[in-house]
């Protein structure tokens, strides 16, 4: 294994210009911090606050916590504190974080695009049950996000977590998040190639690593063989998209500097082919350079799109080869983008005669009794276990070909259906106001209620069409590639009062027909007129559309 750790004397092999105005490169020598979020950082390592949750705190309460901890350290175990009820989105902005602050925290346990045994699915329900008042979403990064988590609680929970192979580490905080990985890895038909090998020899290398604890921001990692792309690759910070080389055979190629929120860029594509067991060390490559050269500054900038769009492709490339891998990447055009679902949704049968079964919950809200019940499922129907999805989705995998129809009637019943509408299979939500402290609106029911309404009034819809529900500018739940991308924000309603609302964003798509939805400004609207505002535009989509035209063409 290359060391990848940062040494000035590499950095003569690429001519980067300093800039005139700091921008807290490190390899550009800007060591010291630039801001209050570096400065903490620099303190203590992230990652030593471990130790301090498992002995201190959760031994002494909440009162304990040093807010040094509390509001920045706690990330990098996947531990937030939860937005206290009651406060409006409207006096968000003028609020101190303090004031936001809840007793209780959200924690986010990370799947990594694992498979998920009928015991690991039980077990994350049972802690649902036993410690988060039964919450426990799916989110789009493949997590499973718990609320009302008490710190006195969190090692019995981590105990918990590590039997069935799980943990909470680096899912939050300036750290190498939640990787998403195919939900179909290595039982699809038509896969190009299984990335499982690659993800968890980044995890066993780089998770916990004291080298990657310390990045400007969040840094999301995508790796998938199969050829509907399906971890949403264009958005990640690093993707490994499976490709094919006609004398090599298969291998990635890798994107870099994808990302949404308030400046959108789409992943650039390095054209490159790399073989499987070459992705850990490119991994560790690109995320070397987003530490040494990413912006420290300004936090608005600190993400690696921002290197990438400055750089270009080119330039990213050679410090990647020259700086980081001491070698030339072997030179292969990127594959195709697909057109299609990437959610698995439905029946589908495996290279090995059994099928796998995408289920639906309505935008990613579950709880821990529902994994129960499916764990249940799983063991009484000999289903060899879970996956989720970066749709919001549950695929389950390894089912017997005999007991589907049985199976499907019994997901039915419990609410987690294969066979959803149109709507519920394309609608996805963050967290919103429930529990984050950015939000400014209510996003889960919103959206419930939304796929509710229009099941009634479309009930045959024939053609898939997107929604995507976010309580705030910060897109967790990637606003600007949905038909209907939904920015929650303070609007003003026929009265003159500011209400909830949304800004929409339109015909916005991932895939072959990759673009950013168009903000119209004169689309801003209520959250109670959202139902009449998205009945009109499909309304008036269906009833001009010329044959097989797309919502987003
Ligand atoms: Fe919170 Fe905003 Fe992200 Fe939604 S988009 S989860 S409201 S930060």
């Amino acid at each position: 294994m290359p060391d990848l750790r940062f040494k000035p004397e590499r950095a003569k092999f690429t001519e980067i210009p300093r800039p005139k105005r700091a921008e807290g490169q490190w390899a550009l020598g800007y060591t010291e911090p630039l801001n209050k979020n570096e400065q903490s950082k620099k303190d203590d390592d992230p990652l030593n606050v471990r130790d301090r949750i498992l002995y201190t705190y959760s031994k002494r309460g909440f009162d304990s916590i040093d807010p040094a901890d509390l509001r920045g350290r706690f990330r990098w175990m996947g531990l937030y504190t939860q937005r206290k009820p009651g406060i409006d989105g409207g006096r968000t902005g003028s609020m101190e974080e303090e004031e936001l602050d809840d007793r209780y925290f959200m924690l986010r346990v990370r799947s990594d695009g694992k498979l998920l045994s009928p015991a690991a699915v039980r077990a994350l329900g049972q802690i649902g049950v036993d410690f988060a008042r039964d919450t426990a979403d799916v989110t789009d990064r493949q997590n499973i996000q718990y609320h009302w988590i008490e710190i006195e609680n969190v090692p019995e929970i981590w105990e918990r977590l590590d039997s069935v192979g799980l943990h909470s580490l680096e899912a939050c905080g300036d750290s190498p998040r939640p990787f998403l990985g195919s939900p179909v890895a290595g039982v699809a038909k038509d896969e190009i190639i299984d990335g499982t090998p690659a993800l968890e020899e980044i995890e066993r290398r780089y998770i916990g690593n004291r080298d990657f604890s310390n990045f400007p921001r969040k840094f999301k990692t995508a790796v998938t063989g199969h050829p509907s792309q399906d971890v949403s690759p264009e958005t990640n910070d690093v993707s490994f998209v499976g490709t094919v080389h006609p004398e090599l055979g298969p291998g990635f190629d890798v994107w870099v500097g994808g990302g949404l929120s308030t400046n959108p860029m789409l992943a650039q594509k390095l054209g490159v082919w790399i073989p499987l067991d070459e992705v850990p060390d490119v991994w560790a490559g690109v995320a070397g350079i987003f530490r040494d050269y990413g912006y420290r500054r300004l936090r608005s900038r600190a993400r690696l799109k921002f290197l990438v769009a400055d750089w270009g492709v080119e330039k990213f490339r050679e410090v990647l080869e020259n700086e980081y891998l001491g070698k030339k990447l072997e030179t292969l055009a990127s594959p195709e983008s697909p057109v299609g679902h990437r959610d698995h949704v439905g029946v589908h049968e495996q290279k090995d005669g059994k099928f796998y079964v995408g289920i639906a919950p309505t935008a990613g809200r579950v709880s821990g009794t529902l994994l129960v019940q499916l764990a249940d499922l799983l063991e009484e129907y000999g289903v060899a276990g879970a996956r989720l999805t970066p749709y919001q989705k549950i695929v389950l995998i390894g089912v017997d070909g005999a007991v589907v129809d049985a199976l499907l009637d019994r997901l039915d019943e419990i609410g987690l259906s294969a066979r959803p509408s149109a709507w519920r299979r394309n609608t996805m939500a963050c967290t919103g106001i429930e529990f984050c402290k950015l939000a400014i609106v209510d996003t889960k029911n919103r959206a419930s209620d939304l796929v509710d309404e229009l099941e009634k009034r479309f009930p045959d819809l024939d053609t898939p069409i997107t929604i995507n529900v976010n309580g705030c500018p910060n897109a967790c739940a990637r606003t600007q590639v949905a038909d209907f991308g939904l920015k929650g924000q303070l609007v003003v309603d026929e009265f003159g009062e500011q209400v909830e609302g949304f800004q929409v964003h339109l015909g916005g798509a991932i895939g072959l027909r990759a673009n950013f939805g168009r903000k119209l400004r004169a689309h801003k609207v209520t959250s109670k007129g959202l139902d009449d505002y998205v009945s009109t535009v499909v309304g008036n989509y269906l009833a001009d559309r010329t044959d097989g035209e797309a919502f987003d063409a």
